[in-house]
């Protein structure tokens, strides 16, 4: 029932990326995608496709070995979650 509210967001610093696309592989919930454009180094790296997705695990982050990407956690919105 409803939307769907992300839990996470993801912050990609573009500049670091080497696009090996790792983050994109091991994503479970399939958030990231590699785009078209390109950083000053000529790579691809990701950007955030399904957003509504990312639950912030983090595994992203853990698995970029030029520490590019990291996610945090959204908190709920507990007032309105305890409303009746
Ligand atoms: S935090 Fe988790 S769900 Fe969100 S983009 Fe990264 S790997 Fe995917
Ligand atoms: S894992 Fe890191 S370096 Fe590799 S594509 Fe993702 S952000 Fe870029």
């Amino acid at each position: 029932m409803g939307v769907p509210v992300a839990k996470g967001r993801v912050s990609i610093i573009v500049e670091r990326c080497k696009s090996c696309g790792f983050c994109v592989e091991f994503c479970p919930t399939k958030v990231l995608a590699l785009s078209s454009a390109f950083n000053s180094k000529g790579y691809h790296p990701p950007h955030v496709v399904e957003p509504e997705k990312c639950s912030g695990c983090d595994l992203c982050g853990m698995y970029c070995p030029d520490f590019a990407i990291y996610a945090t956690k959204i908190a709920p919105p507990k007032e309105a979650a305890r409303e009746s």
